[in-house]
C-alpha cells in the first residue's frame, strides 16, 4: 500500500512539479564528480519523503536497493559519505530556484485561489536555527563564542491546504545580529521584501511573532500593502502599555460559548495610535477558558482593521497552535 502511494507520489512531483529539471540544474563546482548533484539531493529528498530518522537508515536502504525503481536500470547510487561530501557545498541558490517554481506552480494550479483561511491567504514567519558544531566552520558561519552556525528565517503558508515553505533567508554575519531581535527582524524583513518582489499578490495576510511587535515591521508590510498581525509583547513601548491598561477596563466587544476546545472566549478589541506608525492599528485580547477551567489569553496587534474577530482567532490558531496548549494541560 505505502509503495503503491510513494510511487503515485514520485509521479506527481516529476509530472507536475518536474523537480527532476531543477534538480538536474543543481551545481556545486566540482570538476568530474563521480555522483552528479542531483542524484545525491533527490535520495535526501525521498529520504526526507520517507521521514528517515538518520542517514545511517538512508544508506542502509540505498544498499539494499530501496530506490532502484526509481532510476533507470542500472544507475549507481552514491553513499552516505558522497551525499555528505556533496550537500557541504551545494549551491543554495539552485535550491532557492526550486522552491520558487513550486510555489509559482501552485499559484497557477490555483491551489490558493480561495485563500487558506476564510478566503485570506495567509503566511507566516519564523527565525530558526538551521544547523552548528563546535568543531567545523566557514566564513558564513554566526557565530557565539566557539559555536559555529547558521540560522535563518522561512516563510511558510497557514491554514488549509498545503503548507508550503515560500522562502527562507539566511542570516548575513556582520550584517545580521546573531542574538538580537532585531538581527532576525533584519532578515525577515529582507526576507519579505524579496518574496513579495517574486510572488506578487500571493500574501493577504503575514503574521508574526512578538519580536517583530515595533513600528519598523509595521511600517514596512505597510509599506509593501500588505497586511500584518504580531504578537505583542511586555515591552518598553508606551502606546503598548497604554493600550494594555485601555483594554483591561474596557467591555468585552463578544463572548463565544462552546467554541471548538473552550468553554469560553471574551474578545476584546481598541484601536489607538501607536508610536511612529501613522495609520490606526487594531490591539485585539482574546481570553480563553477552557473546558478543564484553565485560562490563558493572547494579544496582537494588526493592521486588519476590518477583519472578522472569528478570523484573526482562526489565524491566531493557526499560527501559535493554541490547541496544543489545550492539550498538553
Ligand atoms: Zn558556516
Amino acid at each position: 500500500m505505502r509503495k503503491n502511494y510513494f510511487a503515485k507520489l514520485i509521479r506527481y512531483m516529476k509530472n507536475v512539479y518536474h523537480i527532476e529539471n531543477g534538480l538536474n540544474k543543481l551545481t556545486d563546482g566540482r570538476v568530474n564528480p563521480t555522483y552528479d548533484t542531483a542524484k545525491a539531493v533527490t535520495l535526501v529528498l525521498l529520504g526526507f519523503l520517507l521521514r528517515i530518522k538518520s542517514f545511517n537508515e538512508l544508506n542502509l536502504m540505498i544498499k539494499n536497493n530501496e530506490f532502484s525503481k526509481l532510476f533507470p536500470r542500472g544507475t549507481r547510487l552514491p553513499l552516505v559519505d558522497s551525499i555528505r561530501d556533496t550537500l557541504k557545498i551545494i549551491d543554495i541558490k539552485g535550491l532557492k530556484e526550486i522552491n520558487e517554481y513550486i510555489i509559482k506552480k501552485a499559484v497557477e494550479n490555483k491551489v490558493f485561489e480561495n485563500g487558506t483561511i476564510d478566503g485570506c491567504t495567509v503566511a507566516a514567519i519564523d527565525g530558526t536555527k538551521f544547523f552548528g558544531s563546535n568543531k567545523k566552520s566557514c566564513p558564513e558561519c554566526l557565530r557565539n563564542k566557539s559555536h559555529c552556525f547558521h540560522s535563518g528565517v522561512v516563510m511558510s503558508i497557514v491554514g488549509e491546504g498545503p503548507k508550503l515553505v515560500i522562502d527562507f533567508e539566511n542570516y548575513r554575519p556582520g550584517q545580521d545580529s546573531e542574538s538580537k531581535d532585531e538581527g532576525e527582524q533584519n532578515v525577515a524583513k529582507r526576507l519579505f521584501t524579496d518574496v513579495l518582489r517574486v510572488h506578487k499578490s500571493l500574501i493577504d495576510v503575514v503574521v508574526y511573532d512578538a519580536l517583530a511587535c515595533n513600528s519598523v515591521w509595521i511600517n514596512h508590510c505597510r509599506q509593501h500593502g500588505v497586511d500584518t498581525i504580531v504578537r505583542t509583547k511586555n515591552n518598553n513601548n508606551k502606546s503598548i502599555r497604554e493600550v494594555k491598561k485601555r483594554v483591561n477596563k474596557s467591555e468585552k466587544a463578544e463572548v463565544w460559548t462552546n467554541e471548538r476546545g473552550f468553554e469560553k472566549i471574551e474578545v476584546y478589541e481598541l484601536v489607538f495610535i501607536m508610536d511612529k506608525v501613522k495609520e490606526p492599528l487594531r490591539f485585539m485580547k482574546y481570553a480563553m477558558k477552557y473546558q478543564n477551567k484553565k485560562r490563558s489569553q493572547i494579544m496582537i496587534i494588526t493592521t486588519c482593521m476590518d477583519m472578522e474577530f472569528e478570523t484573526l482567532f482562526k489565524i491566531i490558531r493557526a499560527r501559535w497552535d493554541i490547541e496544543n496548549s489545550f492539550l498538553i494541560i
